[in-house]
This record gives structure tokens, C-alpha cells and sequence, in this order.
């Protein structure tokens, strides 16, 4: 086994190739009734162009997708943006259907390194998630700019919205951090979607995780949160746990 593989076994076990983890999920939600017809797909990744591998094979699985994505994949659209997509959404026999898709990420290199990775036309490493480890460079140093910065905006609300989760005086590891906004991604959703969804006239789905990025293009995907409300009930998505490799 690889240090990568090791890594991601210890920090991520169960994660998915990315391609697998779209085909299983569209699978069990089709079982439901969700097709790519009847469905909007909203996605919400990070704004760093190695997350969009990920927005493409949504693509290729929904159609074109809403886009929710803001830096570490925070969802800062509220409710003028949730309500956009929803009225978007196609219309069958008096009944809609939102996918949305949400995801914090990180990367891994190969010899394990976490939250490096090797960009297309640089000769160093570089960081993923950017935003996310550009705040935990200000924890480190023990001062954080948490005001409300008109030309940083993304950045200033994904800070103040972490530091409400984080005790003060700690500084997470970038996995934990990576962890922590992947919950808050998913906290923000289920807000949104109880502020915004009508469950009598809509069915929606929701798939949370962390997106990793591998050594040589291998991206994968951690699920946390698979479910579907379909006419008002719950019902949890089987989407597998493979990918654990053993030798
Ligand atoms: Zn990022």
C-alpha cells in the first residue's frame, strides 16, 4: 500500500473514486424517482478549478447544474440563491425535485503530504484547500482578521462562520478543519433547505462529503450525509462503501 493510500485509509475509510461515487448515487436516486428529466442539480465545491472534475461528472449524470460553489465550498447564496434554483427546476405533474450536492475538500499527495498538491504548469507544490488553509495560517499565528472585509467577503465569512465552531485558543490540524467546514457545509444546507424547501410540492436530495484530491488526477470522494426526502419521508442512499483497498 502507498503512503497516499495509507493516508487516505486512515483519514477518509470507504472513500470513493468520484466517478463511482456519481454512478451509485444517481443509481439509488433513481430508485426514487430522481432522474435527470425531472431534477435540478445544485452544487456547491470550492471554487479552485481541481473541484470541477467533480461539477462535470454531475453534469454528465443531472445536466447542468446550479451553481452554489464559494471558496472551501461554504454555501453563502442564502436564501435569494436557494430560491433561484428551486424556481428553476422543472416541474412534473405538479411535483419538483432538487439534488443537492455540497462538499468541502482537500488534497493528498503521494507520499501522504496533506493538503498538497501539484498544479498543471507549477514546478512547486501548492495548497487545497486554499482558503481553508490560509485561515489556519492566521490560527497558528493567534490572529485571525474576523471583520467583514468588502474586498475579501468569501474569505471573511467563511472565518466568522468557522469560529463559531471552533473553541478559542485551538488550532485544528488542516484534516479536522477540512472536517469542520465539511459539517458546517452540510449544517448550512439543511437550514437553507428548511427555510426555503416545501416538502408538500418537492422531493429533494442531498449528498454531503469531503472531495479529495489524489496524486496523478486520482480524485475521490468521502461521503458523510446520503438521503432523500421523497413526499415528506426520509430515506437514507445506499451508495457503498468500496474503495477500501486491501493488500
Ligand atoms: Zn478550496
Amino acid at each position: 500500500m502507498s503512503s497516499f493510500e495509507k493516508t487516505l485509509n486512515n483519514l477518509y475509510p470507504g472513500a470513493l473514486p468520484q466517478e463511482r461515487f456519481v454512478e451509485a448515487s444517481s443509481r439509488a436516486l433513481k430508485r426514487l424517482g430522481f432522474d435527470a428529466d425531472n431534477t435540478i442539480a445544485c452544487v456547491g465545491v470550492c471554487r479552485d478549478e481541481i473541484c470541477r472534475p467533480l461539477v462535470d461528472a454531475m453534469y454528465e449524470a443531472w445536466g447542468e447544474a446550479f451553481n452554489f460553489s464559494s471558496l472551501a465550498g461554504m454555501l453563502f447564496l442564502g436564501r435569494t440563491g436557494f430560491s433561484a434554483a428551486q424556481h428553476h427546476a422543472p416541474v412534473h405533474r405538479g411535483r419538483q425535485r432538487y439534488l443537492y450536492l455540497v462538499a468541502a475538500h482537500i488534497a493528498l499527495g503521494e507520499r501522504g503530504e496533506i493538503g498538497l498538491c501539484h498544479r498543471t504548469g507549477q514546478s512547486k507544490p501548492s495548497n487545497a484547500c486554499g482558503a481553508l488553509c490560509a485561515f489556519l495560517g492566521e490560527l497558528k499565528r493567534g490572529s485571525v482578521h474576523a471583520d467583514l472585509r468588502a474586498d475579501d467577503i468569501e474569505q471573511s465569512l467563511l472565518k466568522a462562520r468557522l469560529l463559531e465552531k471552533i473553541r478559542w485558543g485551538q488550532v485544528p490540524s488542516l484534516p479536522e478543519l477540512t472536517l469542520l467546514a465539511g459539517k458546517v457545509i452540510q449544517e448550512d444546507l439543511e437550514n437553507m433547505i428548511a427555510l426555503t424547501v416545501d416538502a408538500s410540492r418537492a422531493d429533494y436530495a442531498v449528498l454531503c462529503g469531503i472531495q479529495i484530491h489524489g496524486p496523478e488526477g486520482a480524485e475521490l470522494f468521502w461521503p458523510t450525509a446520503s438521503y432523500a426526502v421523497v413526499s415528506g419521508k426520509k430515506r437514507a442512499l445506499k451508495i457503498g462503501k468500496g474503495n477500501r483497498r486491501k493488500k
